[in-house]
């Protein structure tokens, strides 16, 4: 399979270069930005159609400015895209959702497969616990570089929750909690994100009720985690049809009944 990186000079981009090659594929190319520092070694262009038309797939760990133009290319050449970019738009996520009519596109904010479980899971407390006994709030801490915050993990963790307590996370999700607040609604999601030092990703999900607390963690050691799980999906994703998968599809794990 011959594999493009759109970002290759980033810092997942560069990971998910070497992990193509220790997975025994083809990495046909890459994206950069004029200036980046990209290696020399292989095909680079600065238009996601060009590096399309010579891979089977694209790895996207980019910039939500670009997922726009990157979708319309990815809708035009029908190939697959393994998309990692977060700190998207309700209007990057209908582009995404507009090009999985033509293509199969594997989204997902956090690609480590523990992180996939860990959803898996905070959907099954939402449904179990009542949303107004256990006050739900998510806290995560990345490096100081990060641009986006709360993490594309963090919501979907949120996303996850309010999938399991029979809403979505726009009706409950809480806003910052600064200045005077007032006491807590029941059933909101509340966030916090902390940056500092070189922390790959860490997240909890913290359940609050009067007599007992529930705090489910997940801790990213190494980004190189991430890059695996998107040549794993990258791979998993010859021959599917169109469509909107994410790691539980690349996985093999049921939605619970
Ligand atoms: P980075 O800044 O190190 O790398 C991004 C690269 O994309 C840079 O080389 C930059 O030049 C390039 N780029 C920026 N805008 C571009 C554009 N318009 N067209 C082409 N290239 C462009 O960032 P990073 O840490 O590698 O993270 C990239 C993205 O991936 C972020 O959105 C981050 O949150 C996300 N991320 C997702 C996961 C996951 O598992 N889904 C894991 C880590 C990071």
């Amino acid at each position: 399979m011959r594999i493009g990186v759109a970002g290759i000079a980033g810092r997942m981009g560069r990971l998910v270069a070497e992990e193509i090659l220790a997975a025994g594929a083809t990495l046909s190319g890459g994206l950069a930005l004029p200036g980046d520092a990209a290696p020399s070694d292989i095909p680079l262009f600065t238009t996601l159609a060009d590096l399309a038309a010579i891979s089977d797939a694209i790895i996207d760990f980019t910039h939500a400015s670009a997922v726009q133009p990157h979708a319309a290319a990815i809708a035009h050449a029908h190939i697959a895209w393994v998309l990692g970019t977060t700190g998207l738009s309700p209007a990057d996520q209908a582009a995404i959702t507009y090009a999985a009519t033509t293509a199969p596109i594997i989204q997902a904010a956090n690609f480590s497969p523990g992180v996939a479980l860990v959803l898996a899971l905070a959907e099954r407390l939402g449904a179990a616990l009542p949303a107004d006994a256990y006050d739900a709030d998510i806290l995560e801490m990345h490096h100081r570089q990060k641009v986006d915050a709360p993490s594309g993990t963090a919501l979907a963790l949120g996303a996850a929750l309010a999938t399991g307590r029979g809403t979505t996370l726009d009706a409950v999700r809480l806003p910052p909690n600064t200045g005077h607040t007032g006491p807590r609604p029941p059933g909101g999601i509340g966030f916090a994100a902390l940056r500092g030092g070189q922390i790959t990703g860490e997240h909890s999900l913290v359940l609050t009720a009067d007599d007992e607390q529930i705090v489910l963690t997940h801790k990213a050691f190494d980004r190189r985690s991430f890059a695996r799980g998107a040549v794993r999906a990258a791979l998993w994703s010859a021959g599917k049809p169109p469509g909107l998968y994410g790691m539980t599809n690349v996985l093999g794990m049921e939605p619970h009944p």
